[in-house]
């Protein structure tokens, strides 16, 4: 599975102005997380629904100007990402 973008809200990794969220030793950058989700190693929502996750992401995507259709579309295959699948 592609690795380009973030595996627990489907963003782009290069879009990410951090280059991605930390782990643990607050200085490598995680490839597969953003820093909106990932800081330090851990989550920063460790308890966020993936329907909450989807709403999140339409809500941002709409404040950058995206139609609301067009931001739920690019929403719907985060169900399918590592984190939602057991994978994190
Ligand atoms: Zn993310």
């Amino acid at each position: 599975m592609a690795r380009h973008i973030c595996q627990s809200c489907g963003m782009p990794l290069a879009k990410d102005p951090k280059g991605g969220g930390l782990e643990k030793d607050g200085r490598t950058h995680s490839t597969r997380y953003c820093s909106l989700c990932y800081d330090n190693g851990v989550f920063l929502q460790p308890d966020i629904k993936v329907t909450s996750m989807q709403h999140l992401v339409i809500h941002s995507l709409q404040r950058n100007g995206w139609p609301k259709f067009a931001a739920w579309l690019a929403t719907r295959n985060i169900p399918k990402l590592d984190r939602w699948n057991g994978n994190p």
